[in-house]
């Protein structure tokens, strides 16, 4: 999965960042009724937990979002 683009400044790649420093991939989950989001983690578990947290709480709240937040890395070729 890479997108690379040309402009007037250079070649530019852009890749996911999978270096040993990289952010980490981290996992969420909004409600899609009320808007209220779980904290982000990097175990999915933990948000999918809240999920049903959150329905026992407000027991009409049926529908989620999942939110993934993926570092990338942009770089120019030389
Ligand atoms: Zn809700």
């Amino acid at each position: 999965m890479t997108a690379r683009t040309v402009f007037l400044f250079g070649a530019w790649t852009l890749a996911p960042d999978k270096e040993p420093d990289a952010e980490p991939i981290t996992y969420a989950m909004q409600c899609a009724v009320c808007g209220e989001t779980s904290a982000a983690d990097e175990d999915a578990g933990q948000a999918q937990n809240w999920t049903f947290q959150h329905a026992g709480r407000n027991p009409s709240h049926h529908t989620y979002r999942e939110l993934i937040i993926r570092p990338w890395r942009a770089w120019m070729r030389a």
